[in-house]
């Protein structure tokens, strides 16, 4: 059932849609390479965050030149990031979400220019089935692709890490300094990655997710959900642009041989 532009104009302060908008088979859900909407453009590694290579190493104005929606996060991992219809949003450990300027740094972050496609109406499903179900419909557990939840949310649990200062310590010493919020009965958006588990430590294998609340009170890394009722939109990917911090003398020096990349990773995120 093809409903044309209807969802778009409805949301479209967060979204925008290639084509018509259709109620339909996974299959159709295909990488659309009209303003590079197929690249995931991608800063930094989050293998690079095991060992503490917190430094800011690109700008929040730099990775708006490679698309209008995204995570991350600030230098020293100053909060969680979440970029949507070009602007950025950084929750830190209030919970409240802030616009930051195009000069913030960021050592890490994923990037696209949104051309989302609707997926399906969601009702009374937790994170763990509604993610399940993402990857089904999309038959593409092989591929990078974006996901887009906006509705209620019967409760959200998310974590914003509490920035670090020189010299940073490890991602797992990071993990003790990180406040977490919960929040019932929640209008919002959660955007996320999917990375296909060969890329596990460029990447989190699996859905990275964040969240941010309509208005702006909650946000942040998304560590369990339940969608009350909600719309799914997606957006595959046949290009990963992987940029990295080549000039970075951290980055340059690293000896990541004897990092416990994988597991360190599945533990954090
Ligand atoms: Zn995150």
């Amino acid at each position: 059932m093809v409903s044309s532009f209807i969802a778009g104009v409805e949301e479209g302060r967060v979204l925008r849609y290639v084509g018509s908008v259709t109620q339909s088979r996974a299959s159709d859900i295909k990488p659309v390479s009209d303003n590079n909407a197929n690249v995931l453009y991608q800063h930094g590694t989050l293998a690079q965050l095991v060992p503490g290579l917190f430094e800011g190493t690109t700008t929040i104005g730099q990775l708006l030149a490679h698309g209008d929606t995204g995570i991350g996060t600030g230098e020293g991992m100053d909060g969680e990031l979440i970029i949507l219809d070009s602007v950025a949003y950084k929750v830190s450990k209030s919970g409240l979400a802030q616009a930051v300027p195009p000069d913030f740094m960021v050592p890490f972050a994923n990037i696209h220019h949104a051309a989302f496609q609707y997926q399906c109406e969601r009702r009374d499903i937790g994170l763990e089935d509604l993610n399940r179900k993402i990857v089904a419909a999309n038959g593409r557990a092989n591929t990078f692709f974006s996901v887009i939840v906006r509705g209620t949310f019967s409760f959200i649990k998310t974590r914003a890490v509490i920035k670090q200062h020189r010299p940073y310590p490890t991602l797992e010493e990071v993990a003790d300094h990180q406040a977490v919020f919960l929040r019932h009965d929640v209008e919002g958006t959660m955007l996320g990655y999917f990375s296909p588990v060969m890329f596990n430590g460029a990447a989190v294998a699996g859905f990275h997710e964040h969240f941010l609340s309509d208005d702006r009170t909650i946000g942040g890394h998304v560590l369990d959900a339940a969608l009350d009722r909600g719309k799914v939109y997606s957006q595959v990917f046949d290009t990963l642009m992987q940029h990295l911090p080549v000039d970075n003398p951290q980055y340059r020096a690293h000896d990541f041989s004897h990092d416990n990349i994988v597991q360190v990773i599945e533990k954090a995120e």
